[in-house]
């Protein structure tokens, strides 16, 4: 492990019982006694008594389950994402706590050299693993590390000399984020997304905003132009002084350092000096979108020393990941694609535009999270020759789509289906020779399955026996 700050810690509490927090209690009670005085885990109201807690008892924890009242004094408090900061949780730890800051900062400062984040609504997990996957080809040592899976604790017990730490991080672990300095950092986008937790679109773009607060000279920051809320955190970096990479899918920046395309190649330029990659046609991850992960990406691997030559073999060998518009086959002619991870509006919109207007038969529903319908109403009317709406949120998007068709004059055809499952045979049925059945279906998955894998995997199952003519 490669770390600087070597500070005592005094008596640490950990908040929160999943894979974050064990992760985190584990590193630290690995620190006692050098560094760390004692080690105190809160579970939460939900959490009871189990093998996770045990475990950490044997390595040294105290595991207190089934309260969020925090007692006792600690010089340090580590929170999991997912926790809100205003929960009574978070407030009672804070209380009893001299600071409080979430688990990628604990892991920052424990080994601060040699981090990129990633950070947007949409297309963090794509982006991440294609920035790894670039730096690798290019023999750089680098880890996906944060909200893709591994939390950043578990990975500094072996993390390996000169690796890079590719983080992957959400708006829940940047709010608890105070030092964290990558060396580079990425904003895709910011749209509306878990206003729950953050309670404001202010709050959620700050929360973003903070990859880059310590960033300084030397360093790079790649933003999106493309949106709004982007646009202004891009004019902040800028104003700072910050060497800014525009990011852009929709124009050509003329900024000293941007990535966008030039009659459909992907192009970064750095200080001045430009790289033609490969055509956008040439990429195996589909749509406008992927284009601009892709360029974000192949801007940090350059950035970070990868040759433009393997950056481009890196880029033409990457592979859609599972569930992002990943492909699952073909039954008679016509393409089925799985895209269950699209779990909110925005992202379902993206995903249209990798097909043919008028060729797709999409399936839509599940949670219904109540966000706002209309644009994604338009984008389906323009781009579905039919939709078959499913599961909580089924009723409201099929209103929302025949509003929408009736008051746009288009011709889509919009299906009711109780569940998943007769959504699908459904629109396996309705599908034509040369068409596209895509499960984008802009809900989360909770109430017909345990998380969107779980639903992407009956999709491809479904797809799978309908090919054996089951
Ligand atoms: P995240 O990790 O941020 O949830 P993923 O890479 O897992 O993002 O992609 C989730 C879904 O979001 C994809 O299936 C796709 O539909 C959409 N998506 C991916 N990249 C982008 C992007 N750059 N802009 C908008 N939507 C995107």
């Amino acid at each position: 492990m490669t770390s600087t700050s070597h500070s005592q810690l005094g008596d640490v509490l950990v908040l929160g019982l999943g894979r974050t927090g064990e992760s985190a209690a584990r590193h630290l009670a690995s620190l006692v006694p050098s560094r760390v005085s004692s080690v105190t885990l809160y579970g939460g109201a939900d959490s009871r008594p189990g093998e996770r807690s045990r475990a950490l008892e044997l390595a040294g924890v105290s595991v207190v389950t089934g309260t969020e009242a925090v007692e006792g004094s600690y010089d340090l408090a580590v929170a999991s994402p997912g926790i809100p900061l205003d929960s009574a949780f978070l407030r009672s730890a804070a209380a009893c706590s001299r600071e409080l800051v979430g688990e990628v900062e604990l892991a920052f400062r424990e080994s601060p050299e040699r981090w990129v984040a990633i950070t947007g609504t949409n297309g963090k997990t794509t982006t991440t693993s294609l920035t790894t996957h670039l730096m690798r080809e290019a023999g750089i040592a680098a880890r996906s590390v944060g909200n893709i899976g591994t939390p950043p604790t578990e990975a500094l017990a072996d993390r390996g000399e000169g690796e890079w730490f590719v983080a992957e991080l959400s708006s829940f672990q940047l709010a608890t984020t105070e030092r964290l300095r990558p060396r580079a950092a990425v904003l895709l986008n910011v749209t509306p997304d878990h206003l729950e937790w953050h309670h404001t679109m202010e709050a959620y773009a700050a929360a973003k905003e903070r990859a880059f607060a310590n960033m300084g000279a030397g360093d790079l920051a790649v933003v999106s132009v493309d949106d709004a809320w982007c646009r202004s955190v891009a004019a902040r970096c800028e104003g700072r002084g910050l060497r800014t990479c525009e990011l852009s899918v929709e124009r050509e920046p003329d900024s000293a350092c941007a990535a966008f395309l030039r009659r459909g190649a992907l192009v970064v330029r750095l200080d001045g000096v430009e790289h033609t990659l490969l055509d956008r046609s040439d990429l195996k991850i589909f749509g406008l979108h992927n284009a601009q992960n892709a360029l974000a990406a192949a801007s940090v691997a350059l950035e970070l020393g990868a040759s433009p030559e393997r950056v481009r073999d890196g880029l033409a060998s990457f592979s859609p990941i599972e569930h992002r518009i990943e492909p699952a086959g073909e039954v008679g002619g016509v393409r089925y694609v799985n895209d269950s991870k699209a779990t909110n509006t925005d992202s379902v919109e993206k995903a249209l535009t990798a097909f043919d207007a008028g060729t797709v038969v999409v399936l839509l529903g599940g949670h219904d999270k109540m966000t706002d319908l209309s644009s994604l109403a338009d984008a389906a009317c323009a781009r579905c020759r039919v939709a078959v709406c499913f599961g909580e949120a089924g009723p409201r998007i099929a209103c929302a789509l025949e509003r929408a068709r009736d008051a746009s004059g288009a011709s889509l055809e919009v299906l009711r289906a109780p569940h998943l499952r007769e959504a699908f045979d459904a629109a396996a049925r309705a599908a034509r020779p040369g068409e596209t059945v895509l499960l984008s279906p802009a809900c989360s998955s909770f109430d017909e399955f345990a998380n969107m894998a779980e639903r992407g995997r009956l999709f491809k199952e479904l797809v799978r026996r309908l090919g054996e003519g089951a």
